[in-house]
């Protein structure tokens, strides 16, 4: 079975947010970054950066997500560069979906994302539907404080499929599944993703932040009897998960986003700006080339 999707690591030095159950603090993968336009051999890897791409696209990948240790539109040249880039493929993708906390997005970025970049999906990181409790489980700065409501419309607006990737915290204890459903549709999302936070088991303090305010995994347990009751399937994805239709959201519990489930089966390909193709979030040893 091929990969279901490429995450694209855009580089940045440090994200603009400060997460308090950060996967990226718990596995410090730090590579460097050849895609840099100062770098006197970024011809050379601009076309090895191409190379990973068309080998992705030639396995069948059709999905590309932008990620990374921070937050995407924080390299808006990188963003620039990797537009042309698609638009240069010989058989380029056509789905591009970018993983944000919606921070410093603002009307006319979306613009660009949508028109330049490509982007067709914004799948949109909350922490609670609570601006100020979502800030906060976020670590972003005041001044830049997401207001949920309005972002969604934007994206709404400029015709993106919404994805609202709910990390479970107890910041959505205040409801239940019901409303956690009937207030993602009033807020125009698509799809849905229930994200079971990640803990290492090494007693990081993401760890210990995950022990005290990650849902229980009886709370995994009861979304699913949820789904079950209320939903239809869809299908399941390459990795194993179900997906469901759940009052017209495509639904799915994800309890397994570090990928340490189903080795033997690529979740992802993850190109980093060392211009090299990887199969594993924390293990450099699966380069793959
Ligand atoms: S937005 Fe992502 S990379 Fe940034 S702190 Fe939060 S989890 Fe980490």
């Amino acid at each position: 079975m091929s990969a279901q999707s490429l995450s694209i690591v855009v580089p940045n030095k440090r994200c603009v947010n400060d997460c308090a159950f950060c996967v990226s603090k718990m596995h410090c993968t730090d590579t460097v970054n050849m895609m840099d336009d100062s770098n006197k051999l970024f011809d050379l890897y601009l076309s090895d950066y191409l190379d990973r791409l068309e080998f992705c696209r030639d396995d069948k990948v059709d999905t590309i997500m932008l990620t990374g240790s921070s937050e995407p539109q924080q390299n808006r040249k990188f963003l620039t560069y990797f537009g042309l880039l698609i638009k240069l493929m010989k058989n380029p993708f056509h789905k591009i979906e970018m993983q944000t906390t919606g921070v410093l997005i603002d009307r006319n970025y979306l613009r660009f994302l949508r028109n330049h970049v490509g982007v067709n999906t914004i799948a949109l990181s909350l922490s609670s539907f609570s601006n100020e409790k979502n800030r906060e489980y976020n670590g972003t700065p005041i001044d830049l404080k997401v207001d949920i409501d309005q972002l969604c419309r934007d994206i709404k607006e400029y015709d993106f499929n919404l994805r609202l990737c709910l990390n479970m915290t107890d910041g959505f204890n205040w409801y239940d599944i019901d409303s956690i459903f009937s207030t993602a549709k009033a807020l125009g999302a698509n799809q849905i993703t229930f994200r079971m936070l990640y803990s290492s088991y090494n007693n990081t303090p993401q760890d210990d932040w995950i022990f005290v305010h990650g849902a229980k995994p009886s709370a995994a347990t009861s979304i699913k009897e949820y789904i079950l009751e209320h939903g239809t399937e869809l299908g399941t994805l390459p990795y194993g998960a179900k997906k469901y239709s759940v009052h017209g959201m495509s639904t799915v519990v994800d309890t397994d986003c570090m990928n340490k489930e189903n080795k033997e089966e690529n979740k992802y390909y993850i190109l980093r700006p060392d211009c090299k193709l990887y199969s594993q979030w924390d293990d450099p040893a699966s380069l793959i080339f």
